[in-house]
């Protein structure tokens, strides 16, 4: 038997239980109640634990995998659903990326952004983009630095076919929460500063099953949850 024990009515169960945990979050560090999305991330769970989720109103799907998550888009259409790609992007992917995915959170460098914006029908929404960055001493494959931060944000802003969004993180897992804290902060600067130069700018995606408090606390506006909602994953995902 397999160890992610997950069945559509503990997703049901789990779905509501991270809403109540977001509001009393937002509510201890004073955010806005409501500012903070649920990013439910369904890589390696069946469409029939999405749909358990989208029953509950959860719009908003993460998948890591290119070909399972336009699978699952195409199986789904009917829910008419949002599907986020959050896992790494290599070149020969970025066609069904641009075509089937609403949020691509993971561009980290130009080659990449410009391929999307050859790929993006100018017949379909712009494709929401999220610049994935990464601090000097995060050990993460994926993420560009501070300083490609800018240059790559003004192209994005100036491709017809994409919008720019904001920003999406994976620090390094820290277990001391002062410690998560004061890494999302410096994440969160680097946020103000690009909405400074970006007015459309208003996505800052971070905080995963582990921090998402911490994340809250400094300025998420969107965390990613996998584990929280559909249960343990058999593969390790990343
Ligand atoms: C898997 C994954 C998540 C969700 O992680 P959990 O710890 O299961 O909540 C969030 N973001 C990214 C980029 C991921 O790959």
């Amino acid at each position: 038997m397999s160890h992610s024990d997950s069945t559509e009515g503990s997703v049901a169960d789990h779905i509501k239980s991270v809403r109540d945990e977001i509001a009393r979050i937002e509510h201890t560090y004073d955010r806005t109640p409501g500012s903070v999305k649920l990013l439910a991330v369904s890589k390696t769970k069946p469409s029939s634990l999405i749909r358990a989720a989208a029953a509950q109103g959860q719009i908003e799907f993460g998948e890591n995998y290119v070909d399972e998550g336009v699978n699952k888009s195409i199986e789904l259409k009917a829910l008419d659903l949002t599907w986020h790609y959050i896992g790494h992007i290599q070149s020969n992917k970025t066609r069904p990326i641009a075509s089937h995915y609403d949020w691509v959170q993971s561009v980290d460098r130009l080659k990449i952004a410009m391929r999307l914006a050859e790929h993006r029908s100018p017949d379909e929404k712009p494709l929401n983009v999220c610049i994935q960055l990464k601090l000097d001493d995060e050990d993460t494959k994926s993420g560009c630095s501070p300083t490609e931060l800018e240059p790559l944000a003004e192209f994005i802003d100036s491709a017809a076919t994409l919008t720019l969004r904001g920003i999406m993180t994976i620090p390094a897992p820290r277990e001391d929460f002062e410690q998560q804290r004061k890494v999302f902060a410096e994440l969160h600067r680097w946020y103000q500063k690009l909405k400074s130069n970006h007015a459309e700018v208003d996505t800052l995606s971070m905080g995963m099953s582990g921090d998402m408090e911490a994340a809250i606390a400094e300025g998420a506006t969107m965390v990613r949850i996998g584990t929280a909602v559909f249960g343990r994953r058999d593969k390790p995902g990343e």
